[in-house]
């Protein structure tokens, strides 16, 4: 059997792999809703798993109501050229997610959950204007108003219907419309910060480190043992909820660990694919809790959100 000979700049070179991965399944929320049903079945979790199901079953509602908003080529190539994020999280708002909260607040309410079904009521008796203070507070941090309980029962349906403008979006750009925005550790499409990280199986991502978007879904390739908020490749550690491990080929790498920066003193989860194909980034962030705990006790601070429930996290910059 002739062997193949080998060329010049053959070795050392690899199969390509994409840096950004466009949010393009479009049932996204109601695989997640389903996630979510598994991960509460069981868990101490289960009625905050199971009532994010319902979130993200409406989610899918407001998703499927409408077609994305047609992406001018100007803005586009303006966004490319400046190196500057084309669906911005911090340009002038787009008021299209209104619509979907809309949507949403009318799926949730006769969804049969009463924490639901009041905070929809009450989100859905907000003027346009008390809305967008919400969604300045999820974006910015802090709270809109002055009744912190309030903001913490409704900012995470505003969050959810924000991510629901934005995913779509996201999803209706090619990848050719985006260009590199000069730091790793927020999203190209929209400039927000990773929920948390994933070491995919997919055959041209096999063993590689993508940062999924809190908000619009993408997600873009990091190289692993750096931090995903300052990019220090020094004092990396890893806690899973066995204590501190080790990064290296011969550890068994846990299915949920957090990745520790002592550089920066922040953490930010990292998922194993392999351990668990049918994961969910942001379902199984809220169903790994506990790790969340642990990690604050030893004195870090999480570095992106999860719009669901941890809205106004310090975005770490
Ligand atoms: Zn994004
Ligand atoms: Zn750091």
């Amino acid at each position: 059997m002739a062997q193949k000979i080998l060329q010049p700049g053959d070795i050392g070179q690899h199969e390509p792999f994409p840096t950004i991965v466009l949010p393009t399944d479009r049932q996204l929320f109601a695989n997640r809703a389903r996630r979510f049903e598994h991960l509460a079945r069981g868990s101490a979790l289960g009625p905050l798993l199971g009532a994010m199901a319902h979130i993200a079953h409406a989610q899918q509602r407001a998703f499927d109501a409408r077609p994305a908003a047609p992406m001018a080529d100007d803005v586009l190539a303006a966004s490319r050229g400046h190196g500057m994020p084309a669906l911005s999280f911090q340009a002038e708002r787009d008021t299209g997610w209104q619509a979907d909260l809309d949507v949403l607040l009318d799926a949730l309410a006769s969804c049969g959950e009463t924490v639901l079904q009041d905070a929809a009521a009450r989100l859905a008796a907000i003027d346009a204007a008390g809305r967008e203070a919400i969604a300045d507070a999820v974006f910015g941090g802090g709270i809109a108003g002055d009744d912190p309980e309030a903001h913490a029962m409704l900012s995470p349906l505003v969050g959810a219907a924000l991510q629901v403008w934005w995913t779509r979006q996201a999803g209706s750009m090619k990848s050719e419309d985006i260009g590199l925005v000069g730091s790793s550790t927020v999203c190209p499409c929209c400039g927000s910060r990773p929920t948390a990280s994933v070491i995919e199986i997919a055959p041209t991502q096999h063993s590689l480190r993508y940062l999924h978007c809190s908000l619009c879904a993408t997600q873009w390739h990091m190289v692993r043992v750096t931090c995903t908020s300052c990019e220090s490749t020094k004092d990396i550690a890893y806690y899973s909820l066995n204590g501190k491990d080790a990064e290296g080929p011969s550890t068994r790498l846990a299915f949920a660990r957090a990745e520790t920066c002592d550089h920066c003193h922040s953490y930010l989860k990292i998922f194993t694919r392999e351990k668990d194909p049918m994961m969910d980034v942001l379902a199984d962030d809220l169903a790994t809790l506990t790790l969340d705990m642990l990690v604050d006790e030893a004195g870090y601070l999480r570095s992106g959100p999860n719009l669901l429930f941890s809205p106004g996290v310090a975005d770490g910059e």
